[in-house]
């Protein structure tokens, strides 16, 4: 099948890549290099079922794909905030395009959506059922409005258009590949206790996540997009933790005597999320299957290695 991956050079993106590849489909791998890299996909280029397409999804593209996952887009923080404005219209004008390429081709179309839109979640666990509690006008609307415009506009193009749709909710997702400069939680303290500076935890370090490995959630994506199903389901691995805790978990596999330095909570920071993957195990029959230990334990040497830094010992706990 030929498939079209957006933000296929990023850290989910590649990885989504790499299984559509290795099953044998045709891959084209549009990106702008915004927070992407080409050395995250640099194993297939010359491969006569791959095609790296440089290209900013705001502006139009005339394609003939069979399947479409779009996942352009900064998904942390750090990156999102930088031009809060062109994360906007990544998130509405990119969705509008990738929707207008589906509805012209009958493409089956996906969209990478998030768990920030459920905000500061006010029901615990997240259900798809809730609307979310989501501040219009605070630092992290850009991506949260953004990503909640762009389910929108797809579940209009699926009523208006008839196009084929569905949706994924994507809760915190860690791998290899993360840049080193990511800022998201998992890598900053995988590249702090690797560089022997301290961790920075932000706020108390009481607020949770739950962290699930790159390979589950790609597995996810595959069985959500070859289903019947629409969505919104969510994605993510239901175990959750504090920053603390996960502070704790990776200092316990690199470095014991890493320090811990508070930081403040940046604004609008949700203080739970933790996915209620219900419907994912009884539509999709799926769930993650890699806990946090063993999935920290596979990222590790990645960064290592991009670092230049010696890391041959895992503390056994
Ligand atoms: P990432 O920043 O590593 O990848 C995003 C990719 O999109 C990059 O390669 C970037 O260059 C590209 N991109 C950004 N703007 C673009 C534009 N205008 N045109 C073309 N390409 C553009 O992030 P990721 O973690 O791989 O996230 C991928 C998708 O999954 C995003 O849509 C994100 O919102 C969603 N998501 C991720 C997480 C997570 O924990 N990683 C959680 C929820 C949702
Ligand atoms: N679009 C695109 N590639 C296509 C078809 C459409 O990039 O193959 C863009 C198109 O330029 C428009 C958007 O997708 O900006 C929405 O397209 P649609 O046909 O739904 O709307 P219209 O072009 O009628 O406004
Ligand atoms: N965080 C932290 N130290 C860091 C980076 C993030 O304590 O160096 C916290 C952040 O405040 C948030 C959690 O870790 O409470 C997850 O942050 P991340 O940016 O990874 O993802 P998101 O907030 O989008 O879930």
């Amino acid at each position: 099948m030929r498939i079209l991956v957006t933000g296929g050079t990023g850290f989910i993106g590649s990885h989504l890549v790499d299984r559509l590849m290795e099953a044998g489909h045709e891959v084209l791998c549009l990106d702008n290099y915004y927070t992407g890299s080409k050395k995250n996909i640099l194993h297939w280029l010359g491969h006569p079922n791959f095609e790296l397409i440089r290209h900013d999804v705001t502006e139009p593209i005339r394609l003939e794909v069979e399947q479409i996952y779009h996942l352009a887009c900064p998904a942390s923080p750090v990156h999102y905030q930088f031009n809060p404005v062109k994360t906007i219209k990544t998130n509405v004008m990119g969705t509008l395009n990738m929707l207008g390429l589906a509805k012209r081709t009958k493409a089956r179309f996906f969209l990478a959506s998030t768990s920030e839109v459920y905000g500061d979640p006010l029901v615990h666990p997240q259900t798809e059922d809730y609307w979310g509690n989501v501040n219009p006008i605070g630092i992290r609307s850009c991506y949260d409005e953004g990503k909640r415009v762009a389910e929108t506009l797809t579940f209009d193009y699926h009523r208006q258009n008839n196009v084929n749709v569905c949706v994924a909710r994507i809760f915190n997702t860690y791998g290899p590949r993360m840049q080193v400069n990511d800022g998201r939680v998992v890598s900053n303290f995988i590249v702090q206790a690797l560089q022997g500076i301290p961790l920075t935890v932000y706020g108390d370090g009481s607020q949770t996540r739950s962290f699930c490995y790159v390979a589950d959630l790609v597995e996810g994506f595959i069985q959500l997009m070859n289903s019947e199903h629409q969505g919104p389901i969510n994605l993510g691995n239901p175990d959750e933790y504090t920053v603390l805790e996960l502070a704790e978990k990776i200092q316990a596999l690199i470095n014991p005597t890493a320090e811990v330095q508070y930081k403040p909570l940046p604004s609008d920071d949700p203080q739970r999320r933790r996915p209620d993957i219900t419907r994912a195990r009884n539509l999709l029959e799926w769930q993650p299957k890699i806990p946090l230990m063993d999935g920290l334990q596979r990222t590790i040497p990645d960064f290592a290695e991009r670092l230049g830094v010696t890391y041959n010992k895992v503390v056994q706990v």
